[in-house]
């Protein structure tokens, strides 16, 4: 009889958990994925295991069966094929309840084009984008034919704005420094029913943010896990260009500046938007090693987050 009880018990948390949202990540590259256009010799063209999609990550929540995409990547077509093997629908394509912008940089916003007339013919899929970033698509072609044939339906997000897609998720969208040609820069905060993920794929540098009075560490208190702009491990990384012209935080310096925080403030960090020539990309690297004994974690292709309370353990 107990043990009746005991699976019994077993089986409903089991199925609470099931039921819990979850993100995943989609990809974890730089704009110009892994392998870049031109990197002819790049063992990636010929081994999948070498390849790494540019940044992405899904949101699903089982109990409605709603998706939504963070960045419409120039990887999107793979990524959709590889959401729904997680999480299937039988909605018209993309199946997406929303995509969510950071902002208009080549990895970030052209995927969209999947969505038009020449590809997908896709239906009012709901993108939501702050205002600079809602205009550029309206005003400039090809988006604003996105925007006229209604295969997109834009939704204009205020920064510091929650919006509510369901009962139990929310996204915080945020203002990000970082270099602003076409569009402003959003971070966002994901928040599910227990947990919560911040997403912040690009950023000039922790200082540009603290200079806009927001820390990082005060940032990084309030959410279980921190998906942060990882972009170079360290500078020299491109031989014969000087980096100060891609203004991003090196591993090594974010590193640096969290090191005095407890552990388990460090362990919700998982770096992400890794450029082809950052070393952290490869398991067993020994810039990898330097980033895990120091408490820290790479975002590794298809890991997942819980957003759930009653399911907190995350799953590769
Ligand atoms: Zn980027
Ligand atoms: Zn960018």
């Amino acid at each position: 009889m107990r043990l009746l009880i005991f699976l019994l018990a077993l089986t409903v948390t089991q199925a609470v958990a099931d039921d819990e949202p979850f993100i995943v990540v989609l990809g974890v590259a730089q704009d110009g994925g892994v392998p870049q256009a031109g990197d002819n010799d790049h063992p990636g063209w010929d081994d999948a295991a070498r390849r790494r999609l540019v940044v992405s990550l899904g949101l699903v929540d089982p109990s409605s069966s709603e998706r939504w995409l963070f960045e419409a990547t120039p990887d999107i077509a793979e990524q959709l094929v590889r959401l729904g093997r997680i999480a299937p629908t039988r909605l018209r394509a993309p199946g997406l309840a929303g995509v969510f912008l950071t902002h208009a940089h080549m990895g970030h916003y052209t995927g969209l084009m999947h969505f038009g007339h020449e590809s997908m013919g896709a239906r009012g899929v709901p993108v939501y984008a702050l205002p600079r970033m809602t205009e550029y698509l309206s005003t400039n072609g090809p988006w604003d034919q996105l925007v006229r044939y209604e295969n997109i339906e834009l939704r204009e997000l205020t920064a510091g704005t929650p919006v509510k897609l369901n009962k139990r998720l929310s996204i915080r969208p945020f203002l990000v420094p970082h270099r602003q040609e076409y569009s402003e820069v959003a971070g966002f905060r994901i928040e599910g029913p227990g947990r919560s993920v911040l997403f912040i794929p690009d950023i000039d540098s922790w200082d540009a943010w603290d200079e806009a009075g927001v820390q990082l560490e005060s940032v990084l208190a309030e959410v279980d896990v921190a998906y942060l702009d990882a972009t170079f491990f360290a500078d020299g990384e491109i031989p014969g260009r000087d980096m100060s012209g891609f203004p991003h935080p090196f591993i090594a310096h974010t590193m640096k500046r969290l090191a005095p925080l407890p552990p388990a403030q460090r362990a919700k960090v998982r770096f992400i938007h890794l450029n082809h020539t950052n070393p952290a990309l490869w398991p067993g690297s020994e810039a990898r090693k330097v980033i895990e004994r120091a408490g820290y974690r790479v975002a590794e292709p298809l890991e997942r987050v819980s957003l759930g309370a009653a399911n907190p353990g995350d799953s590769p």
